[in-house]
């Protein structure tokens, strides 16, 4: 058991100048500070704290650090306050208190909730100074060794759930090994304790069918790579029943099935020598394919460097080989420990690479909505792989598995991201959903007109990209809503006989409880405030307006109208050999004129995409079913649907005025759908018989010209 004494040795052990009292000073204070209290298991609370420092003082940390592991839980749950602190032990550690202590205060509603914001504050203390994480790990640690004692069930879970999803994958990414490890498996014990212990009984016999095994490799491996390379050690273990569990779950399947649950470790003297073992392993057994991984000259993000392989070992069992320089295993084991520690006495702010990540992280929070937004971001940020792609300068960007060029793009700057219009990999074009590979060389093409489209939030995977997204789109929508809503108001004036003056309204946005003209606009726009109700207050003693007539009275007289099918669509297309079927795609509706192209459907015949239809990036694993087409001249005369998506005010009359212009420019509505509607206006689909192109755009041309309507655009989906 973990002493105030031992803990001194244990610290002088590395800090030769350690102020021994000043330490037993800070126990001693804390011990008295939690006199009163006990923990779960009947312990003196104060054991907790003491704990807690001990493993902090495992990592070699400052004493500073060591200090306020003693301290952390004082502020929170004693008499003591940041100022006594302050006056005893100074201002660094006071505020390294502080630090923890605010993560740990706020009570949330829901666990999501309480998770997100938990995590959130967490961000953000670590980002100025990063040991306050380190503490906080640590506590967690302490917390989850002692968990047994904690006697609700739910509290278990939660602790377990939330050590599982945040912190463990946080001390991976600060790259502590033997934390992550730790907190990793006390969370299985909790959450899934009857697959742990069955997949702990197999791993046990295993061992006992073969009892020398592990160490025959170790002694085969050394004698392959010791005459080549300066050898420090060769080392094997089994890998924790959670990673044996993860890889089960992750490639759905059967511990039987499972090859590589052995996994030995060779150190060497420097990365020269990393290279030549790798060479010598796989002279002598065989690899298995695509194992191998090389991070030596791309270091994962939490500076993690290390050659992987996995090969055909010497008693052809499967094994896992990990090859590293002892300093390259230091920063392993200790990660952001090994740099942070005693031996670096100044900065402990959040510069330098290995901390882009916690940045990007910062900057997601930022934009994010809300918690649970955030944490959706997140835990997708701290689960996936990574795949490293170039710039064309040849610059790295890490993102996790799955990301694609617009993810990509993101990376390199937001601007980038949303004027990409498209990308190439190795020199290649590409659709922008395409999945990036590693070592991927990645050009993203731009242009200045181009805006973030809604339907990359489909695809994207990291956080960055999809908030900045999100965020466009918001804004974009807004901007609709805005202009709608102001159409809406200054028409509503015209019909009142009276001038529309913006000024007016600002008399009455605190009866609407709106802080600008433009949310007001905006709540018009979207439906939510009644032009009627607007100007109801801005006129109190106007005159009530005639009734609305229903809007559809109109059509259904007018629908009754024969809609003679003028269609031949005997060739209208060339490219195609004879005999084959033909169809327009509903999607993007081609029109005579436009650029097109065939996708053969065996058995169904071909179907007519327009070349920018995002239907087609379906296609793209499989040319052989793309046909260059092309307009037949006299198609140009022939028949075709043109969609057109409509904003229209909700007024009688409308309809008609639709209907008219469209039938002065000889079109004809062959179908009509309404997508929303509002007391002030309608959206809707209109499918529109036309010429080709250029009669659609007549058409469209004359419906802007109309007062009742607000936009006009033609519809793809
Ligand atoms: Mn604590």
């Amino acid at each position: 058991m973990v002493t105030k004494q031992s803990l001194v040795d244990l610290v002088s052990t590395y800090q030769p100048d350690l102020d021994a009292v000043l330490l037993m000073d800070a126990c001693n204070f804390s011990e008295k500070a939690h006199s009163h209290q006990k923990r779960a298991s009947g312990e003196p609370y104060f054991q907790h704290p003491l704990e807690v420092s001990e493993i902090l003082a495992s990592m070699k940390l400052d004493v500073a650090s060591i200090i306020t592991g003693l301290l952390h839980d004082t502020v929170e749950d004693t008499e003591v306050t940041l100022e006594d602190i302050t006056e005893h032990f100074g201002g660094e550690v006071a505020s390294l208190v502080d630090g923890v202590t605010k993560l740990t205060k706020i009570e949330y509603q829901s666990d999501q909730q309480r998770q997100a914001e938990n995590f959130r504050k967490l961000l953000i203390a670590m980002s100025k100074d990063i040991r306050v994480l380190l503490i906080k790990l640590a506590d967690r640690l302490h917390n989850m060794r002692t968990i047994g004692f904690v006697k609700s069930r739910d509290k278990r879970l939660r602790i377990s759930h939330e050590t599982m999803d945040i912190y463990s994958p946080l001390a991976e990414r600060l790259g502590i090994q033997h934390l992550k490890n730790e907190l990793q498996d006390l969370a299985f014990q909790e959450l899934y304790p009857e697959v742990r212990l069955s997949i702990i009984k197999r791993l046990e016999f295993l061992r006992k069918q073969d009892e020398t095994m592990i160490d025959r490799v170790i002694r085969n491996i050394t004698d392959v790579v010791k005459d080549n390379v300066n050898l420090i050690e060769v080392t094997g273990r089994q890998k924790t029943p959670c990673s044996i569990w993860r890889k089960m779950e992750s490639k759905n399947i059967g511990f039987e099935q499972l090859s590589d649950i052995v996994a030995f470790r060779i150190i060497v003297k420097d990365i020269d020598d990393c290279y030549k073992a790798l060479g010598a392993i796989h002279n002598k057994y065989h690899m298995v394919p695509d194992s191998f991984k090389d991070y030596i000259s791309t270091p994962k993000n939490n500076g993690y460097q290390s050659l992987h392989t996995v090969v055909m070992g010497p008693e052809r069992q499967v094994v896992e080989v990990q090859i590293r320089t002892d300093h390259m295993h230091e920063v392993a084991e200790y990660g952001v420990a090994a740099h942070w520690s005693y031996k670096q006495k100044k900065d402990y702010s959040t510069d330098g690479k290995q901390f882009r990540w916690m940045r990007e992280l910062l900057e997601i929070l930022e934009r994010a909505e809300g918690p649970e937004e955030f944490l959706e971001h997140t835990k997708l940020e701290m689960y996936y792989d990574q795949v490293f792609c170039f710039t064309p300068k040849g610059d790295l960007i890490a993102m996790p598995k799955g990301a694609t060029p617009v993810d990509f793009a993101y990376a390199v700057h937001s601007g980038v991201g949303h004027n990409c219009v498209g990308a190439k990999i190795n020199g290649r074009i590409v659709p922008l959903r395409t999945e990036l590979h590693n070592g991927d060389q990645v050009e993203i093409i731009t242009s200045k007109t181009q805006v973030p489209s809604p339907s990359w939030e489909k695809f994207v995977v990291t956080g960055k990209a999809r908030s900045e997204i999100r965020r466009f789109v918001r804004q974009q929508q807004r901007a609709e809503y805005v202009n709608l809503g102001k159409a809406i108001i200054s028409k509503a004036f015209r019909e009142e006989g009276r001038e529309f003056k913006e000024k007016a309204l600002d008399t009455v946005l605190e009866h609407f409880h709106k802080t600008d003209i433009d949310e007001l606009y905006a709540a018009v726009g979207e439906g939510n405030i009644n032009k009627n109700d607007i100007i109801t207050t801005l006129f109190p003693d106007r005159k009530v307006t005639k009734n609305k007539k229903n809007l559809f009275s109109f059509f259904r007289k007018n629908a009754k109208h024969p809609i003679t099918s003028k269609g031949n669509h005997a060739l209208p297309i060339t490219g195609l050999m004879p005999g084959m079927a033909l169809h327009f795609a509903g999607c993007c509706h081609p029109l005579p004129g436009e650029k097109i192209v065939g996708i053969v459907n065996t058995g169904k015949g071909v179907t007519i995409h327009t070349t920018d239809c995002e239907v087609l990036s379906n296609y793209t694993d499989t040319p052989e079913r793309w046909i260059d087409v092309g307009w037949d001249q006299e198609s140009l005369d022939s028949i075709h649907i043109g969609r057109l998506k409509l904003i229209v005010s909700h007024e009688s009359g409308t309809l008609a005025s639709l209907s008219n212009s469209i039938a002065k420019d000889l079109g004809n509505i062959n179908n009509l759908k309404i997508i929303t509607r509002s007391s002030d206006f309608f959206e809707i689909l209109v499918d529109v018989e036309v010429r080709g192109t250029r009669h659609l755009t007549n058409i469209i041309s004359s419906l802007r010209a109309l007062e009742c309507v607000h936009s006009v655009e033609r519809y793809k989906d």
